[in-house]
């Protein structure tokens, strides 16, 4: 094992693995921007190393500082959380020639998904569905729009290296289809440094199914079966379950074979995410694979009590994977509601400032995983994520109480947050029956009409 591992990131995620780490007797060192002095990661770290102004770039994502802090601290493993250098192959490449174990898969593995073009080619040899659309990256509009009208419109056009949303462009029509591919490829060379883009069929009313995967260094690679992540907003994840009230055991064995065939085909290491669009007649098609940990990864850990985390670290360390999953099968029901710092009201507008009551519901059933205290001022440089609220119940229904009483006893004062928001999304018909996609919140405005 493990004698000190640092923590490449802010925020709920580096209380997270700190959390594991300590379960596990490993040392832990925060690294953090000058606008984090005051945060709960650099307070639980037994060491502590700041590495930069705020802005991303000069400081969670400068390779250089945080391969630096590890030398300088003595730590023999980095864990790179979720966004940020998380799924950079170069960041991993240079983390291991430094002698440090990256905790993830390997640069290679993170290369061959991080291009979702290729990634897709790969699933579509091992007789996985993909969403009809072009066989590879498109370059030129003209292309593009043969094939658009080749697979029918709506299509998305979407980045090739993309993440989080960006670079992705809807063209409901030939007309719109030239200013939408110009504007998805400029998104994309801003966002990520490539302007690769490819085009597929844009589906009216799909949800987000996406398999959680294990794998270990001796072969073994394990799904923990879904998670339904479809009530977004602007291709963005707000709320997610496990199990999906639209996935029986069939479809749950076939998406999960499908799944672990993929992350077999690469020998894959670490704990991993493959995302597929389940469309209303029961076909599903593989999306990309995400190679680290998830934001929604509790919901998980709720129905299966197995530590995500810890599993990540001891598989870096060598170890064989703990625990098996038993007839593929989750245990009760669980949701995660994203609680950020935004203003519903004024589409999502992000409301950073000083916290000034803090209190988090509690109860059997209720996790929630968050930096943030009375006292604690919310940057403006970072993403609005404040706090998750993950429940978990006998049954969905027994989730769905325990929700709406945690979201409604959940006090914070100072920010602007989406609690409001999100409590009436729980009470919605709609949710409430399990029969939401992804287009969900477009259908519905006045959830956001009128919040207190
Ligand atoms: P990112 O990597 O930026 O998160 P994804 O490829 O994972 O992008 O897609 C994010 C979301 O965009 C999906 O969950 C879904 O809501 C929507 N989406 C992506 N592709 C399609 C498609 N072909 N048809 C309909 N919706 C799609």
């Amino acid at each position: 094992m493990f004698q000190k591992v640092l923590i490449a990131n802010r925020g709920e995620i580096a209380l997270r693995v700190i959390r594991a780490c300590k379960e596990l007797g490993v040392e832990t060192v925060a690294v953090y921007s000058e606008a984090d002095r005051e945060s709960l990661h650099v307070r639980f770290a037994d060491d502590d190393v700041c590495i930069g102004r705020p802005p991303g770039r000069d400081s969670y994502l400068n390779i250089r500082h945080i391969i630096a802090a590890a030398e300088i601290t003595g730590a023999d493993a980095i864990h790179p959380g979720y966004g940020f250098l998380a799924e950079n192959a170069e960041f991993a490449e240079k983390v291991c020639a430094s002698n440090i174990t990256f905790i993830g898969p390997t640069p290679d593995q993170i290369r061959r998904m991080g291009d979702k073009a290729t990634a897709r080619t790969l699933a579509q040899q091992l007789g996985v569905p993909t969403v009809p659309g072009s066989p590879g990256p498109v370059d030129a509009v003209e292309e593009g729009q043969a094939i658009a009208a080749q697979i029918g419109f709506p299509v998305i056009i979407k980045a090739a290296a993309g993440g989080g949303g960006k670079g992705m462009r809807v063209a409901s029509t030939a007309e719109q289809f030239g200013q939408a591919f110009t504007l998805a490829q400029q998104e994309a060379l801003a966002a990520f440094g490539s302007g690769q883009v490819y085009l597929e069929k844009y589906l009216a009313r799909p949800r987000h199914i996406e398999i959680q995967i294990m794998g270990d260094t001796h072969g073994k690679v394990m799904h923990l079966c879904e998670r339904d992540c479809s009530v977004q907003r602007r291709h963005q994840k707000l709320i997610e379950e496990a199990p999906s009230p639209a996935v029986d055991q069939t479809l749950r064995q076939d998406i999960g074979d499908a799944a672990v065939r993929l992350a077999e085909s690469i020998g894959y290491v670490g704990a991993g995410t493959i995302e597929f669009l389940l469309d209303t007649d029961g076909s599903f098609y593989f999306m990309e694979m995400n190679t680290r940990i998830q934001v929604e990864h509790p919901v998980t850990e709720m129905c299966t009590n197995f530590d995500l985390v810890k599993e990540q670290i001891r598989v870096a360390a060598g170890e064989p994977l703990s625990f098996v999953m038993s007839g593929n099968r989750l245990r009760g029901h669980a949701i995660e509601c994203r609680v950020n710092a935004e203003d519903p009201a004024r589409n999502f507008q992000p409301s950073p400032g000083l916290i000034t009551a803090y209190h988090p519901p509690g109860g059997p059933g209720v996790r929630v995983d968050t930096h943030i205290y009375a006292g604690y001022t919310v940057p403006p440089y970072y993403d609005s994520l404040l706090a998750k609220v993950i429940v978990h119940g006998n049954s969905r229904a027994e989730a769905l109480a325990r929700m709406r009483q945690a979201l409604d006893s959940f006090i914070i004062e100072g920010v602007t947050t989406t609690i409001p928001f999100l409590g009436r999304v729980m009470r919605h018909p709609d949710f409430q029956a399990g029969k939401v996609d992804t287009k969900f919140l477009e259908r519905e405005p006045q959830l956001l009409k009128d919040l207190a």
